[in-house]
């Protein structure tokens, strides 16, 4: 196929040859670097058992704070065909997953929609994505996600092209957004507070950076109803040193956190899972080093 797949709008060929051709440098085949119960989730996502968590390898974004370089930039992991993802899927389920969480899903849209097609888990399934995905690749999976978990990263095009090499993220994120909303709409839970369908939209909160954070709930306030779920993550950990970015060498202040859910609830919005700052540790940092399943 030729891809088209994400913002970046490569047009290459995607095959299964190696090395592949696109800034994800993907191939048309997934490669998951960890298929697990994963329960650092938000709570109605990860409940009690655990989210039956698929991490893809590769990205369609460069974050300088990334927390997955390990399998953020090149094939990692194993290589799965159709059949072979759908067995992961079904043994998740098998362990009791609340739900199938495919996890930064972007680049691989065309083969995960042929794959649903074929088999759609008993749970909910989850598209836990960072944001920078076209809303024509979204349409192609109406009926396949119950459960949209994209981040809102940035308005700022400075700030999204400073720190993920993507001025255009906001343009496409914020429509990608608004075709979720009205494929899934509100949060619809269980009897045990399992999120079952519905719209998460999550954002890290950056060091230096509460302006652009006041912008990302403005748009959610100014463009969907104001029962709309966010997250709003406080648990931004410096990778390491960057000696050009020196406002993200630290963690976020309780003050500048706080600044940022005063806003949220003056602007009207009613939903939000929140964290607590001492939540900033490299725990939430999944361990690469165990397939999982
Ligand atoms: S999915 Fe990969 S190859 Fe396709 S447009 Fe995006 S970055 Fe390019």
């Amino acid at each position: 196929m030729i891809c088209n797949s994400c913002p970046r709008m490569c047009s290459v060929e995607r095959n299964n040859t190696l090395p592949a051709k696109g800034f994800c440098k993907m191939p048309y085949e997934p490669f998951i670097a960890r298929a697990a119960l994963h329960k650092w989730e938000e709570p109605c996502i990860s409940g009690i058992n655990g989210s039956g968590t698929i991490f893809f390898s590769g990205c369609s974004l460069r974050c300088v704070f990334c927390q997955n370089e390990q399998i953020s930039r090149k094939p990692f992991g194993r290589q799965v065909d159709k059949n072979g993802f759908i067995d992961i899927m079904k043994r998740l389920e098998e362990m009791g997953a609340h739900n199938i969480n495919l996890v930064n899903p972007t680049h691989f849209v065309p083969f995960i929609k042929e794959a649903l097609e074929k088999y759609k888990p008993s749970v909910p399934v989850v598209y836990n994505t960072g944001g920078y995905d076209r809303a024509e690749s979204i349409k192609n999976l109406d009926g396949l996600i119950d459960i949209y978990l994209p981040d809102l990263k940035y308005v700022s095009p400075a700030v999204s092209k400073r720190y993920s090499s993507a001025e255009n993220y906001f343009e496409f994120a914020s429509k990608a957004i608004l075709e979720m909303h009205s494929q899934v709409g509100e949060c619809v839970f269980d009897g045990d507070g399992i999120l079952q369908k519905g719209l998460i939209i999550r954002h890290l909160v950056l060091p230096g950076n509460i302006a652009d954070s006041f912008r990302v709930i403005d748009f959610v306030a100014d463009s969907l109803p104001k029962e709309t779920c966010m997250s709003l993550m406080s648990q931004y950990t410096p990778m390491r040193k960057n000696e050009n970015m020196p406002e993200l060498n630290r963690r976020l202040t309780t003050f500048e956190y706080e600044k940022v859910l005063d806003y949220f609830r003056e602007r009207g919005l009613e939903n939000a899972y929140i964290q607590q700052i001492s939540a900033a540790k490299k725990q939430y940092i999944p361990d690469f080093s165990d397939f999982g399943i």
